[in-house]
Parts: C-alpha cells; structure tokens; sequence
C-alpha cells in the first residue's frame, strides 16, 4: 500500500469516529448538542496537532538523537524518520571528521611540500613541508596571496609566465627546490615543492670529483706528453739528457698510478656493498710496520718516536684498510714537518677505547682548513709543488677506513707549531 493512502487511513478513521459520535448525540440530544460536541472533538483534534507541530519546531532547532519529542500516530512514525536521519548524519559528520584528521597528519608526514589556492591564488591550505620550503604558516598565511609571502623573483616569474608544463627549480631560504604547479578545479592550484637541496650537492660533488681528478691526471699527463715529442724532436738527444726525461716521466706515471690506486680505494672504501671485513688484527706489530715505513721515508731528516706500550694487542679490524689510514697520517707528518722536526707516534687505550695518534711539530694548519681537510681534494696551500703535496686524496681515505671501523678522526692544529691526528676507536673494537 501507498505511504499516502497508510497516511489517511487513521486520520478519516480518526474523524469518522468524531463525526458518528456526533450523529448518535444529534440523535439523541437533538441538533444543537450534536454539532457542539463535533465541533468541540475537531477543535481539541487540531490543539493536539498543533501541539505536536510545536514541539518539532524546538527539537528542530537543537535536534537531539537520543530523546525523541514524543507523539502518537503519524508524529510518532515522523519523529522516528526524522531521529533515524539526524543519526545517519551525525554519522556521517563524524566519519567525515575523523578522515580529515587521518588526511591532515598523513600530509603532515609527507616530505613534499602541498600548498592548495583559490582561483586568485590566496592560500587554502598548505602541509608542514611547504611551510618550510616556502616560509609560510598555515595558521596565520589563510587567505593571503602567495605570491606576497614567498617573495622569490623566479617564483613570481614563473607563476606569471603560468608555463605549468615545465617545473620550477629554484633557491628558496638556502634550499634548493623543485616547484610543480598542478591547476584543478576552474583555476583553482595545487603548489607541490620538492627539496632538491641533497641531490644537488651529490651531482655538484660527482662534477668536483671529475673536474679534480681530471685537472690532477691532465699535469702528469702534459709533462709526459712533452717529454715525448723532445724525444720525437731531438732523435740525437745525448743518453745523459735522455735518462733525466725518463726519469721524470717514470716519475709522473707513478704519481698517476698512485692517484688512479687512490681514487679506486675511496670509491670502493665508499662502496656500501662493500662491507667490512674484521679479523684480529697484531696492533702493536702494525704500528711498528708503519713506523719502519715512516722512517725509511723520512731519511733520518725527522726525529721519530714510537709508543705502544699502553695499548691492546689486538682488535677486529680491516687489517688492510687500519694500514692504510695509519700509513697516511705518518706520511702526512713526514711531508709537512720540516728537517729537524719531531714525530711522534702511539698506540694506547682509553676509557673510550683504543686510539692511535700521530703528532708532529710540522707546519701545522690554521682552523678555517681543519673542518674541510676530509673532503677530497682538498688542498690547504696549492702553491705548493705537486713534488711536496699530494693529491689532496690521503685524509678522504683515512676518515672513510676509519668510518667503516665506527672510529672518528679528531684533528688539532697550530700553524708554525705542529698538528696532531687522532683515530679514535669504539671500545667494540676490542671485541670480535
Ligand atoms: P695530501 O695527499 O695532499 O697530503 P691529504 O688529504 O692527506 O692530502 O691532506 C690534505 C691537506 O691537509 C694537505 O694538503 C695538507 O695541506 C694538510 N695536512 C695534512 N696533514 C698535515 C700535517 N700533518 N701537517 C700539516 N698539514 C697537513
């Protein structure tokens, strides 16, 4: 049956009942008292609608699910849809509520910056990441034009030209950043940013890196070159003259190889798929070994001491590689402390764990030098002639051995007074 034929049915019931009590009273009472009485049952019909009527207006200006206003016949069946649809909307509301919360922390932990705009670019809404990458506040920049907050000529440029195709990459706040405008809505923005800074500095590195290596391989290079094309030139050359050329080119395909052996250690000392591999190492033999070494370059020009009384026999360690960073730390000393300087060498244990130093009273390095003298090719005096530097490779490869041990290199320095270099490794060195 129809909802509105279920609807009428009590309510002609309803007045039926009315109209036939009234009939039986005119019957029996006469007219007079029969109409009254009809007219009496309608009017009290019509209070009580209006009474319910009413009362659905207050519960429709605060409508609570839990208490119904009450009522019998339609206004009960009323009241129930009116309650059963509040609740599905309070639902609703709270589902809805809940989402934008989980969407609101999820977009906080993104790493990429989201700025939504209007039409004319005035701020929405922005994540935690583009407040940082662009400086603005999503609590006090609602409602402001972007281009008035991020004050940036290629940001602006960029957004005037309105060539959304292509992204923007440009330095904002000291960071590099990619920018990508995504249009949506009837000219409504998305602004999506990317912090570049990292891969940047990686791809600036790796241009270093070759222009360095190049610029260190070209020099040997010219010279060899040049030698040959005198031989070329002067087939008479006399034997004396012609054994000083070869010497010297012998000379410049070591330094070659030493560079090429060095650059082919870092990377692979850099690789992680190359991991450590520990063995006992005879600690106090290999200090020894290199203190031989040290000596035996060093011609009797230094005075150099070697102390391993204090520390352990052995550790677990790369043999290879603790050599290797050892070796260049006492060649350094020998190189840069001039005849009649001291080197002192020693191999201890403290409370931090073992520790091997190198110092000297060489020509010692000033302090804006010591945080960079890691780097790879980093030079403290490029004057110097390529015969008394190095390549600038030797500490790169000591703070990566040391690294991969877990150690740490501490450098303290004093120009025209000497220099000391610490390795300093973790007491789990001591342990296999
Ligand atoms: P290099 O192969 O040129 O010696 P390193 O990486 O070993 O390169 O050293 C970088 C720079 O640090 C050197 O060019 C030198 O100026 C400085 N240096 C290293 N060790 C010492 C030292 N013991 N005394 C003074 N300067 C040093």
């Amino acid at each position: 049956m129809s909802p509105q034929i279920l609807f009428w049915i009590p309510v002609a019931l309803r007045l039926s009942l009315i109209w036939i009590a009234a009939a039986v009273l005119w019957y029996v009472y006469g007219p007079v008292v029969g109409l009254l009485f009809g007219l009496f049952l309608m009017t009290a019909l019509a209070v009580v609608q209006l009474h319910f009527l009413s009362r659905l207006n207050v519960w429709l200006d605060n409508p609570q699910t839990d208490e119904s206003p009450g009522g019998w016949g339609a206004w009960a069946d009323i009241y129930d849809r009116l309650m059963l649809r509040q609740r599905d909307e309070e639902k609703s509301q709270t589902e809805l509520t809940e989402w934008l919360a989980r969407f609101r922390q999820a977009m906080s932990h993104l790493p990429i910056g989201v700025v939504i705009t209007d039409d004319v670019m005035f701020v929405e809404w922005c994540n935690p990441a583009a407040e940082r990458h662009l400086g603005l506040s999503a609590a006090n920049d609602k409602g402001m034009r972007i281009t008035n907050l991020v004050r940036n000529p290629d940001f602006i440029d960029y957004l005037i030209l309105g060539r959304y195709e292509e992204m923007l990459s440009f330095t904002n706040r000291d960071r590099r950043l990619l920018l990508q405008v995504i249009p949506f809505e009837n000219r409504r923005r998305i602004f999506v940013t990317y912090d570049n800074t990292e891969e940047e500095n990686i791809a600036k590195m790796r241009r270093d890196f070759i222009a360095n290596a190049s610029h260190e391989l070209r020099t040997p290079l010219t010279v060899i070159n040049g030698f040959l094309e005198v031989a070329e030139d002067y087939p008479d050359m006399d034997v004396e003259t012609r054994a000083t050329h070869l010497q010297l080119m012998r000379e410049q395909g070591e330094r070659m190889q030493r560079l090429v052996e060095s650059m082919l250690l870092l990377t692979s000392l850099e690789s992680p798929d190359n991991p450590v591999m520990r063995e006992p190492v005879q600690m106090p033999a290999l200090v020894q070994s290199v203190y031989d070494e040290g000596s035996m370059v060093s011609k009797g020009r230094h005075t150099i001491t070697l102390d391993t009384a204090g520390g352990p026999e052995i550790i677990y360690a790369c043999e290879d590689e603790i050599r290797t960073a050892f070796w260049n730390l006492v060649r350094n000393a020998v190189r840069y402390t001039l005849p009649g300087g001291k080197i002192d060498l020693k191999w201890e244990n403290t409370e931090n764990g073992p520790r091997f130093s190198v110092k000297d009273t060489g020509i010692g390095i000033s302090a804006e030098h010591i945080p960079r003298l890691t780097q790879r090719f980093y030079l403290v005096d490029k004057t110097r002639s390529r015969q008394e530097r190095g390549s600038g490779l030797g500490l790169a490869i000591v703070r990566h051995a040391l690294l991969r041990h877990r150690a740490q290199l501490h450098i303290e320095s004093e120009p025209g007074v000497g220099s000391e270099f610490t390795a300093q490794f973790p007491k789990g060195a001591l342990v296999p």
